[in-house]
């Protein structure tokens, strides 16, 4: 149904194009996650991209540019800090809410005065937006509520119906979404934790705040699992998760560290474990995040244990989606 555009093929980057043109939706890789892209002048596309996904009307979407000049068309005025954000993290994980200019559409902005604009540092996302010669909507290419996509297999499994096409960029890099920072607050406020750590942010603009729940999405489910999900922390973890497999419902999944896993012992045949890589890795954890519950939840787990992470780097943010999708273990059984 959907068609897969490989866009090292001429003929494909013009397909891609055209069915955008046409107000179709064209799922596109970044180095964050796959976004829906729609073209963002296109209302009736906009409000494709919204029925498609699911998604409540008020939160709204990004846009996405190719040329760090095209910020300039798409904010009505840049904040003093924009600049110098632009010349540090762009092209990169970083998307900067801004006073939208008069041409984006208001389903697009959720009726907000501002917008959210990125560039994003992937090659295949720049030359589809340059190829169409207009700024993209691409908010992360699955179901509302549903884990973030870092596959086509994923935009397949949420949006194959819904989809003129994805173009294929393979498995995307980071696997965690671009972090969200307002520049017309004062100081500026970080809405999503995302890629780009407040430690680097506050090394090139001061001090920041950050303050997830005054975002738009702040109170909508996320990255939802079939399985309740469980957290250990702190000590002995292989020896406790043990003790959470004998009492858990079957089948069960585990996504732990490699340090975890390894004091674990023989895995019983109605238990998934889904490797994260090692807790002093957290790039490689958020990169297998979001495939990981997507297997875990195919497979019908019943119950679902993962771990915690230093909340240092990328580890805050990959703490903030355990955070949001897990219980920490201490307080209740399974
Ligand atoms: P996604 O569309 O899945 O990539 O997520 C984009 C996130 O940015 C959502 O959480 C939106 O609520 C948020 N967002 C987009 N535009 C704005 C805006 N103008 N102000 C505040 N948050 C925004
Ligand atoms: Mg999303």
């Amino acid at each position: 149904l959907a068609t897969i555009y490989h866009i090292d093929k001429p003929d494909d980057l013009q397909a891609a194009v055209e069915a955008l043109r046409a107000g179709g939706l064209v799922a596109f890789p970044t180095e964050t996650v796959y976004g829906l892209g729609a073209l963002s002048t296109d209302e009736e596309a906009v409000r494709a991209v919204f029925r498609a996904k699911g998604r409540p009307a008020a939160n709204p979407l990004i846009l996405h540019i190719a040329d760090p000049a095209d910020l300039d068309r798409c904010a009505a005025s840049l904040p003093p800090l924009a600049q110098k954000l632009v010349g540090r993290f762009w092209p990169g994980p970083l998307t900067l809410v801004v006073p939208k200019a008069d041409w984006v559409p208001d389903v697009v902005s959720g009726g907000r005065a501002t917008v959210g604009v990125r560039l994003p540092d992937d090659d295949i996302a720049r030359r589809l937006i340059r190829a169409v010669g207009t700024p993209l909507v691409g908010p992360s290419a699955n179901k509302s509520g549903r884990p973030s996509p870092t596959s086509v297999r994923h935009v397949l499994d949420d949006l194959e119906a819904d989809i003129a096409g994805v173009v294929d960029g393979g498995t995307t890099p980071l696997g965690l979404e671009s972090t969200l920072l307002d520049i017309t607050a004062t100081p500026p406020r970080v809405l999503r934790l995302g890629a780009v750590s407040t430690d680097q942010l506050e090394a090139v603009i001061g001090p920041v705040e950050v303050a997830p729940q005054a975002a738009p999405a702040g109170k909508l489910a996320h990255y939802q699992t079939r399985a309740k999900v469980w957290r250990l922390s702190g000590q002995d973890r292989a020896a406790r998760a043990l003790t959470w497999l004998q009492a858990a419902p079957r089948p069960a999944g585990l996504m732990l560290a490699d340090e975890t896993i390894a004091g674990l012992g023989p895995i019983p045949a109605d238990v998934f474990v889904w490797n994260m890589g090692s807790l002093g890795r957290p790039e490689m954890a958020a990169h297998r995040l979001f495939e990981g519950l997507r297997r875990l939840d195919a497979a019908g787990c019943a119950a679902i244990l993962t771990e915690s992470w230093p909340r240092q780097g990328l580890g805050q943010a990959l703490m903030n989606h355990l955070d949001l999708i897990s219980q920490p273990l201490e307080e209740d059984a399974p």
